[in-house]
């Protein structure tokens, strides 16, 4: 199996890169993100304070999520509903980032993350795969950004979706979900040794798979 574990801070243009790298690579590009924020969005749906740790916890019984990958990338299910486009509100990104701490969401993420990468050669993309969940990964890359320039490449990508925020909000908002990830008690966000440390605030996504690719391939 070649697996390929990729960290990196919010909007450090994970998705993008990692779709690109693995589909260059003819393999599976898993975004592990997204099951976080299927919880965030049965949360959200079913009107739970987000900080309420018992509560969220007892809504996980009632919560399967699934994932395909096809051609146009990885298609997410809440229960059987397609909520791939659902899970990018930005409400969802605040209250993913409030319920992934919590020890029993990471372990019901955790289980579906392994039993996928057991079996497919992949990109798995997060906050925590170079450090926990893949540690032995065969390539393991971290990637980050001037702070500036995500909040610009976030907030062109909300308007884009219609959402209605200003850019300042944006920002707030990014260092505010980073600071979360990166100080949670449990498998936080971190370079770890052993991890490519690609800062691309002067790349384009073209560049960066390249890097990435030329890495993987010895080039
Ligand atoms: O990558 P994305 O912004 O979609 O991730 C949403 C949230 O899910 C992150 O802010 C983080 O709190 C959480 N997450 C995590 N561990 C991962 C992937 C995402 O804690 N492996």
């Amino acid at each position: 199996m070649l697996n390929i574990a990729v960290d990196g801070v919010s909007s450090s243009g994970k998705g993008s890169v990692c779709s690109k790298l693995a589909k260059k690579l003819g393999i599976i590009h898993f975004d592990t993100g997204a099951i976080y924020r299927v919880i965030g969005l049965f949360v959200y749906e079913n009107k739970v304070d987000p900080s309420d740790e018992k509560s969220v916890v007892a809504l996980l019984d009632k919560l399967q999520v699934d994932v395909r990958h096809g051609d146009d990338g990885q298609i997410t299910y809440m229960n059987g509903r397609d909520v791939s486009k659902d899970i990018r509100q930005n409400i969802i990104s605040d209250i993913c980032s409030i319920t992934s701490p919590y020890p029993d969401c990471r372990k019901f993420v955790l289980n579906i993350q392994r039993q996928i990468a057991n079996c497919h050669d992949l990109v798995m993309e997060g906050r925590d795969i170079t450090s926990h969940v893949l540690p032995n990964a065969d390539y393991k890359f971290y990637l980050d950004a001037d702070v500036n320039v995500r909040a610009e490449r976030r907030y062109k990508e909300l308007l884009e979706k219609g959402q209605c925020v200003t850019l300042e909000e944006v920002k707030t908002d990014l260092i505010e979900r980073d600071r979360r990830d990166m100080t949670r008690d449990l498998s936080p966000l971190i370079l770890t040794e052993g991890t490519i440390h690609i800062d691309n605030t002067n790349m384009t996504i073209d560049e960066e798979v390249d890097l990435m690719y030329n890495i993987i391939k010895g080039n």
